[in-house]
């Protein structure tokens, strides 16, 4: 079936075209910043995810609220309320007391000195009670605790291909960087392949595809499933009644561990996903959030799994000088910073009180935008992860990827970001996610739920 825009097309660009004179008008400062950051950036700014603006380029922040909140100011002086939060990096809200007070203190003793300091003990007791996982390490980033993960799990098992879902999104991985197409292995987003023999290394099936996981498990060369519990990268899509129960038992009657990456559905709640549901993942990834926005991550291993891992990378006695590097890094993972700041972050941030406030809020946000779609009769709806909130331009919730593809409107997605931004609510770009933390409080949601009043009055002309 073809896509039938439920805006017309003229109505959309039009919108565009004034909104996008509009940002030009009140965003000039952040314009001539972007202008000159291409003399010495790569792709303008420090980061090439910082380019994807459709205003036309990024905004420069100037100040994030003090107090804390989620709330922050740009160069131009525009105020936004921010759901975006980093991409969830931000999840902890800007300036926290708690993680202005862990990072500083540390700072003076020693950021990074590549050994334990005394916060290494709670900070490891507490990812296991609230994780449910009884073996952790620390890297820096998401991307990197999936990578190792990935490679403790073909080490474990000997075999080659790792297995994601179409439409997922796992960071740098080169593994994950495929989907489903008419049928077919074929890469992301057309991603460049790089090289990388994906077709050999890699499988992919439709999330919520019991049968088509199957047979893929069956073939007997899957090291692991790596997963998100509810996918959240492509659309928000919610596992199938029953999905979670066969993937657990497919992977274990095949031999293959099963990964599940929380790192944005640690918004279902202090344990995340995995807690919430009682799932029993053979490991385990939670990046972006963790660490108060100081570049973390950490991976989980069950009890079996880690005695798996000890078979093949022994722990050996210290002073046994030869003992096999693990192949998975980085010097500055687990720094004295980081488990600081980590700490600061579980025992006074992202705690089950502040939970149950997010919660509330996201719902508030939630009825809000279904309230005035369903006023406006559109074939719309929002759906909501935790204290994650997603508007998708369809009727009916996707049930994979192929869905989103198939009703996925993306000019109007790039719309009601950037009239957003011009109305002060900052949502998530390349999905239009919106995320709440301990610092947001009503006024921020019904900041948003009035300016999507508005869009949606625009958009029915
Ligand atoms: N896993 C998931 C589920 C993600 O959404 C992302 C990033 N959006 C990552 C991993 C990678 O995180 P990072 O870029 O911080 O490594």
């Amino acid at each position: 079936p073809t896509f039938e825009p439920t805006v017309p097309r003229e109505r959309v660009q039009a919108l565009m075209q004034a909104e996008q004179e509009r940002y030009a008008r009140t965003h000039a400062r952040s314009g001539e910043r972007f202008a000159q950051g291409q003399q010495a950036w790569l792709y303008g700014a420090p980061s090439h995810w910082m380019r994807r603006w459709i205003g036309g380029w990024p905004l420069y922040v100037q100040d994030a609220q003090l107090p804390y909140g989620a709330r922050f100011v740009d160069v131009d002086g525009n105020g936004y309320a921010d759901f975006c939060l980093g991409d969830t990096g931000g999840m902890c809200g800007h300036g926290h007391p708690a993680v202005v007070e862990a990072l500083t203190r540390q700072a003076r003793v020693g950021s990074s000195l590549m050994l334990p300091t005394d916060d290494a003990a709670w900070v490891g007791e507490e990812l296991s009670r609230r994780f449910g996982l009884p073996y952790w390490n620390l890297t820096t980033s998401a991307s990197d605790a999936n990578r190792a993960c990935i490679r403790l799990a073909r080490m474990v098992t000997g075999r080659p291909r790792v297995l994601v879902f179409s439409g997922c999104y796992h960071g740098s991985v080169e593994e994950a960087h495929v989907e489903l197409r008419d049928g077919a292995i074929a890469m992301r987003n057309d991603i460049h392949p790089n090289g990388f023999p994906h077709d050999r290394l890699s499988a992919v099936v439709e999330f919520n595809d019991v049968p088509a996981l199957e047979r893929a498990l069956r073939a007997g060369d899957v090291a692991c499933v790596l997963a998100e519990p509810a996918m959240t990268n492509y659309g928000m899509i919610a596992p199938a009644p029953g999905f979670h129960d066969a993937l657990r038992r497919l992977t274990r009657e095949t031999g293959t561990l099963l990964v599940i990456d929380e790192t944005h559905t640690i918004s279902s709640g202090p344990g995340g996903y995995t807690r919430e549901h009682g799932l029993e993942p053979d490991m385990f990834v939670i990046g972006k959030a963790i660490a108060g926005g100081i570049p973390a991550a950490a991976f989980g291993l069950s009890a079996e799994t880690a005695e798996r891992v000890w078979q093949v990378l022994p722990k050996l006695h210290p002073t046994k000088r030869q003992s096999a590097h693990a192949g998975f890094g980085g010097t500055l993972a687990g720094n004295a910073l980081t488990v600081a700041v980590m700490r600061a972050v579980l025992s006074q941030v992202l705690t089950p009180e502040a939970f149950d406030r997010m919660l509330v809020l996201a719902r508030r946000l939630a009825e809000g935008v279904n309230a005035r779609i369903a006023a406006a009769g559109l074939p719309w709806h929002a759906t909501q992860v935790g204290a994650r909130v997603e508007t998708l331009f369809c009727a009916d919730a996707p049930r994979n990827a192929s869905d989103v593809r198939r009703t996925r409107d993306g000019e109007l997605e790039a719309l009601l970001h950037l009239y957003m931004m011009n109305r002060g609510v900052l949502i998530t770009p390349f999905h239009n996610m919106m995320l709440c933390c301990p610092g947001t409080t009503e006024r921020e949601v019904d900041e948003h739920n009035a300016a999507f009043a508005e869009f949606v009055r625009e958009c029915k002309g």
